[in-house]
């Protein structure tokens, strides 16, 4: 019995396999077109101080929904849009969108708000990347100063294709440089000494874990302390509650991102949200919890 169990197990796992194979194949095909078909849009989710409670940036969110597959999860498509290649164009028109949409949001705020875009290992080879954020910020009006472009950590070890040097164009453009999901990758500290970064982003399961796990709140503490000394903003990635919020507010972390913050809505609703954000005021919100 053991040995026929065996052998359906063994089945069924091989027809979940030609399954998945299928659904992939399915769903390159669709991503193959998303973009002509215009079922491509953005998100953004604010930034916020910790020390003034006030909006100071956005993070543009790719979100495709297709007719037959419905929304599909970024961390799905985005990593079968690396492997197929299909993140050159999709980055490129996301560049272009999140500069024109953000844009538009800065003027219709009056503030002086950071838009940050997420750059893939597979676009940072791309020859023409300069060109294109050049070419994105020109047309928008958007200016360098006001684009962030996130990378992780692994972009930065090996130079390869010159992505160092395109990484140094965008900075002499103005363009600013974020490290996301810090403290993930291969962790060496030694890039940090040799190209200089404007933030560092704070992995979400470390911010998660911070008020639960003696080890987790001590990395969150490390890598604040670190950022300081090396005079690099850093900010929190995925702050789901007021006791993580109090911990960061604690341990000084300069801004926040996250859903208890506010979650990333579309370009039509960020005005509202942001509004509604310092009117509220995030940390005031949570300094009256603590005292009541
Ligand atoms: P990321 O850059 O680390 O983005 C942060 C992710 O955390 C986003 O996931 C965001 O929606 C999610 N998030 C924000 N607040 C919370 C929270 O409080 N709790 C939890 N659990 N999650 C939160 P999303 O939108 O699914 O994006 C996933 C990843 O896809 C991004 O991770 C980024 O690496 C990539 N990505 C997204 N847009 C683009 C893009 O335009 N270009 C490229 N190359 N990659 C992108
Ligand atoms: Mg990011
Ligand atoms: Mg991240
Ligand atoms: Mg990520």
């Amino acid at each position: 019995a053991a040995k026929e169990n065996g052998r359906n197990q063994y089945q069924i796992f091989s027809v979940d396999m030609l399954k998945e194979s299928a659904d992939r194949l399915a769903m390159e095909h669709a991503l193959r077109h998303a973009l002509a078909n215009g079922e491509l849009h953005m998100h953004y989710q604010p930034q916020i101080s910790l020390t003034t409670g006030t909006i100071t940036g956005m993070e543009a969110l790719l979100r495709w929904t297709n007719p037959k597959l419905g929304n599909v999860k970024p961390e799905r498509f985005i990593s079968l849009a690396e492997e197929t290649g299909l993140i050159v164009p999709i980055g490129a028109w996301a560049f272009m969108n999140a500069c024109r949409e953000g844009k538009a949001i800065i003027d219709e705020l009056g503030l002086d708000l950071t838009v940050s875009v997420n750059l893939s290992p597979r676009q940072l080879q791309q020859r023409n990347l300069v060109a294109i954020v050049e070419s994105a910020l020109k047309s928008s009006g958007l200016p360098a100063s006001s684009l962030e472009v996130e990378i992780t950590e692994g972009m930065l070890m090996v130079n390869s294709g010159g992505n160092l040097e395109k990484l140094q164009s965008l900075r002499e453009l103005g363009v600013r440089i974020s490290i996301d999901d810090f403290g993930t990758g291969f962790s060496s500290f030694s890039y940090l000494l040799e190209y200089q970064v404007d933030r560092l982003k704070i992995d979400q399961s470390f911010v998660k874990k911070s008020v639960t796990d003696a080890n987790a709140a001590a990395v969150v503490r490390t890598i604040i302390a670190m950022s300081h000394g090396l005079n690099i903003r850093v900010v929190a990635e995925g702050v789901e509650n007021d006791d993580q919020l109090r911990f960061l507010l604690r341990r000084k972390c300069d801004e926040a991102q996250g859903n208890f913050v506010a979650p990333a809505v579309p370009a039509n609703e960020f005005i509202s949200t942001a509004r509604s954000l310092s009117s509220i005021g995030v940390l005031q919100a949570v300094e009256l919890k603590q005292a009541s």
